[in-house]
């Protein structure tokens, strides 16, 4: 009992590192956009909650993880989505927030996030299990690719 605490007070704390991350980025991303940050707290409560109704992303319904296993980049950490992007005039507020797995995060490139919501529920629903995992990992391999190639790019300029 005393270890199944420690472990659940553990996770809730890298969560917490996890969203401390992820906020400096979004203050970054909203002074480059001039969008209003939403409210700390809220943002930290909602995360909260998402996180003990089970943590599902809220595109694909995978189950997320807190953090990468051993710091590497994996599909299904969890991110903070804009639903329209704060690039495409998209704000903080709550109902254009999500939290969602990086794999959907990765994939759906620049298809804003409520297309990409419906179009994963379509392809989970014509393609099946199955097909539709094997599709998505080609799809997150191809764009983790690209999105490396990208970094390499911008730190070699
Ligand atoms: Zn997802």
């Amino acid at each position: 009992m005393v270890v199944l605490v420690a472990e659940a007070v553990a996770e809730i704390d890298s969560l917490w590192r996890g969203f401390e991350r992820r906020w400096s980025n979004l203050v970054k991303r909203s002074r480059k956009y001039g969008v209003a940050l939403p409210d700390k707290q809220e943002l930290w409560s909602r995360l909260l909650s998402h996180y003990y109704k089970g943590f599902r992303c809220e595109y694909c319904g995978a189950q997320m993880l807190v953090k990468s296993p051993k710091g590497k980049v994996h599909p299904f950490v969890w991110s903070i989505e804009h639903k329209i992007p704060l690039s495409e005039g998209g704000d903080n507020s709550m109902d254009n927030i999500a939290f969602v797995c990086h794999r959907c995060n990765l994939v759906k490139g620049t298809l804003p996030g409520y297309a990409w919501e419906v179009a994963v529920r379509a392809m989970q629903e014509r393609l099946g299990v199955e097909l539709y995992e094997r599709a998505m990992r080609m799809a997150y391999r191809g764009a983790l690719a690209n999105k490396i190639e990208r970094v390499k790019k911008e730190v070699s300029e």
